[in-house]
């Protein structure tokens, strides 16, 4: 596709937030009651749907190894039994094994501990745990640690891109430099919407420990506005065929997208 910026992303991508939040309101991610199970989440939906990953969630939980103890004292080869329904089980059993074994190591197996580290400093930490990548280490630091830091998937690089926002092949850190300039002096989100617009809304996770957790303003903003991305991403921004006119964000096309429709790319 033609990759042309436009003057202002971040005028764009305050708009994208604003217009969704009306649109559809808070959406209660990330679903887990504690922060580990976060972190075990974010580690199990690499190159997966969050629905097979809620079946690995579950075998974990009712076999009692969904907390720290439980990952450590597993075997290898009962972990990656517990995990198959999240795919590539065995390297992702082993990615948990790699985290406790950070965690212990580091931080006397201590969360808490390891949370109070400052928020650059821990990201090269978890980046250099074999299998956690950038997206991961965001997640953990964002929903788990409540760290102010953006966390970029494919959908909201998809989106970006073709509300030419970025270039096709923008890093991963430059998106989301571009969000959280965006974004860190929005208001806070409030939990309700405008029952006035019309747009279907997407079925949101129920509220759970960690999506009621208490957060900065900031980290809230973030925490909602990738939960919305998803959102978009998963019902109307399809890799294939968007759909564009169903979708909140379709009058902050650029107007060549809004004349001609998704065929135009
Ligand atoms: S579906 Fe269309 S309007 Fe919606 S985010 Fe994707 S490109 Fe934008």
């Amino acid at each position: 596709m033609k990759s042309r910026k436009t003057s202002k992303p971040e005028a764009l991508v305050r708009a994208m937030y604003r217009q969704l939040v009306r649109a559809w309101g808070r959406q209660h991610w990330w679903p887990a009651e504690t922060p580990f199970e976060v972190i075990v989440g974010a580690i199990l939906t690499q190159n997966t749907a969050w629905s097979n990953v809620e079946h690995a969630l579950a075998s974990l939980r009712s076999s009692g190894a969904l907390n720290i103890a439980g990952i450590r004292e597993v075997s290898l080869a009962k972990l990656q039994e517990l995990v198959r329904s999240s795919g590539c089980y065995r390297q992702k059993a082993e990615r948990l094994k790699n985290f406790v074994a950070f965690l212990d190591a580091k931080y006397h197996g201590s969360l808490e501990q390891m949370f109070t580290t400052a928020t650059s400093q821990l990201r090269s930490e978890l980046l250099a745990v074999k299998g956690i990548g950038s997206e991961t280490a965001d997640a953990i630091l964002l929903y788990a640690g409540n760290h102010e830091i953006f966390v970029v998937d494919a959908y909201t690089r998809r989106i970006l891109v073709r509300h030419e926002a970025i270039e096709t092949q923008a890093k991963y850190d430059e998106i989301r430099d571009l969000a959280e300039r965006a974004l860190r002096d929005e208001e806070p989100v409030a939990p309700t919407f405008d029952e006035a617009i019309d747009w279907q809304r997407p079925q949101v996770h129920l509220e759970s420990a960690m999506s009621q957790a208490k957060r900065g303003p900031r980290t809230q903003i973030y925490n909602e506005m990738h939960g919305l991305m998803v959102q978009v991403g998963k019902n109307y921004c399809h890799k294939q065929e968007p759909t564009c006119d169903a979708c909140p964000l379709r009058t902050l096309l650029p107007k060549m997208r809004q004349r001609h429709g998704p065929q135009a790319w």
